[in-house]
């Protein structure tokens, strides 16, 4: 399997630390607001490594964290007088609903920050006894950047460009403008937590690397139980988030992963692009956001998962409707030949087909050979029922094909008659459902004049119908 490493610059053939075990740490939302659709790209990104990694045959270990503490959750709670529990509630529910509605599975571990102070504390206490941090007269902590030699390895920034930046947010107590917080001695009234530095509130950097230290350096985690991690070098195999990540939060990830446990944080650092609409960056502070929870209202989850996983990760992404009906086309090829073949008993076969997909997958995600590999699957086994519609052979090697793009990609995982009938409301699909029955009962007794009268009030509803002979199933046009 290879996997693009965006610190290195290059395509790297995926090795892990422990044979057969991949261990995975992404960096999770923070939950003080709705998720948005590049949430959502990030979230389908990196359920679909673990898919491929599993295919592979790795046994994988997954964290996503989730941010519980933070300044604009506090902001958020005041602005609606609710305490900070009840925003973080909220918010991480609809987060992990939204998730599960676009097919996205849930990371192994899924440490909250504020499960994790004494982790926190563990580690800014190494950081200050090992010199490479400092408390200032404010009763702050921050990390010491001039104290270590590797700082801005990852993204490669050069230090007077940081200097620069950092000049306008500078404290008169940091020792070098680069120096981030670790701990903020904070006496607003709001929430604070005691430390052995003080009442006060993590900085989020932090967090990551404590988490990381406590559940894949410190807790073996199950998969690693055979060996000693600590003779590991690095924290975690693989390290993901959004392509505005690297800088700062990776950086002072790794810096503190590096000087506070003598781990490299990762040996394969991945990206994954932005989600534009229309062309513009999404962002929250353009207020051109873009919620998961509104595009669900409109769209099926699974075509905005198809959709949001058409592109490949690394590029930046366009969201867009035109492409968006363009994309649900595709996924209706998916449902067609799994309806065509619905209800036929089949055997799970690995075949040329299911080879060439993992192949394709492995090699860093190639989305674009996959769903090339699909559409041409789909078109063989059209044409050939079409032909041969008793081609059993053909039959069960599709179904396999079919049900090995439903466990790798998450895609054709309906049924596909409901999977046509999205879009129409609750009340019309029971006014159907009646009005079939009673067009069978019609059809029964040969009165035909009738039975044709309901198909007509049928149609009318935007629907089609086909009578098989398992029965009269209906789709949206
Ligand atoms: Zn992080």
């Amino acid at each position: 399997m290879y996997i693009y490493d965006s610190v290195q610059k290059t395509k790297r053939l995926f090795t892990p630390q422990n044979e057969g075990k991949a261990t995975l740490y992404v960096c999770g939302p923070t939950v003080y607001d709705d998720a948005h659709l590049g949430h959502a790209k990030s979230a389908l990104v990196f359920d679909l490594l673990t898919r491929v990694l599993k295919a592979n045959g790795y046994a994988v270990t997954y964290a996503r964290n989730i941010t519980d503490i933070d300044d604009k959750i506090i902001k958020k709670a005041q602005e609606q007088n609710k305490t900070i529990q009840e925003i973080t509630e909220f918010y991480t529910n609809a987060f992990h609903k939204e998730m599960e509605a676009i097919g996205v599975s849930r990371p192994d571990l899924e440490p909250k920050a504020t499960e994790s102070l004494d982790a926190m504390f563990t580690l800014i206490q190494k950081l200050i006894d090992s010199n490479h941090a400092y408390k200032t007269v404010d009763g702050d902590v921050y990390f010491d950047t001039s104290s270590d030699s590797e700082y801005l390895s990852l993204s490669k920034r050069v230090q007077e460009e940081e200097d620069k930046i950092n000049r306008v947010q500078n404290s008169s107590h940091k020792k070098n403008s680069a120096d981030f917080a670790l701990w903020k001695n904070v006496k607003d009234g709001t929430l604070t937590f005691d430390s052995p530095f003080g009442a006060g509130r993590p900085g989020w950097h932090v967090e990551c690397s404590a988490m990381i230290e406590k559940h894949f350096i410190k807790e073996h985690v199950p998969e690693q139980s055979d060996k000693c991690p600590w003779g590991t070098k690095f924290a975690v195999d693989i390290h993901g988030g959004g392509a505005d990540l690297l800088f700062p939060h990776h950086e002072n990830e790794a810096a503190q992963t590096r000087c506070g446990t003598n781990h490299t944080l990762a040996n394969y650092w991945m990206h994954n692009g932005f989600v534009n609409i229309d062309g513009e960056k999404m962002s929250k502070s353009l207020g051109n956001s873009f919620f998961l929870k509104d595009a669900l209202k409109i769209y099926d989850g699974e075509v905005l998962r198809f959709y949001l996983l058409s592109t490949h990760y690394r590029s930046n992404f366009n969201f867009n409707e035109e492409d968006l009906s363009a994309s649900k086309k595709r996924l209706d090829k998916i449902y067609r030949l799994k309806k065509r073949l619905f209800g036929l008993a089949f055997e799970n076969e690995k075949t040329l087909f299911t080879e060439e997909l993992l192949k394709a997958l492995s090699d860093d995600m190639n989305i674009s050979n996959a769903l090339a590999l699909i559409d041409a699957m789909i078109t063989h086994a059209n044409e050939t029922l079409d032909t041969a519609g008793k081609h059993k052979e053909l039959k069960t090697a599709t179904l396999s094909n079919l049900a090995y793009i439903e466990e790798i990609l998450g895609f054709g995982v309906k049924n596909p008659f409901e999977y046509f009938q999205s879009g129409i409301d609750e009340k019309t699909k029971a006014k159907i459902t009646e009005l079939i029955i009673l067009r069978d009962e019609a059809k029964k007794v040969k009165d035909f004049l009738t039975s044709d009268k309901i198909r007509d009030e049928i149609l009318a509803c935007g629907v089609t119908i086909m009578d098989t002979p398992q029965g009269t199933f209906w789709e949206q046009v």
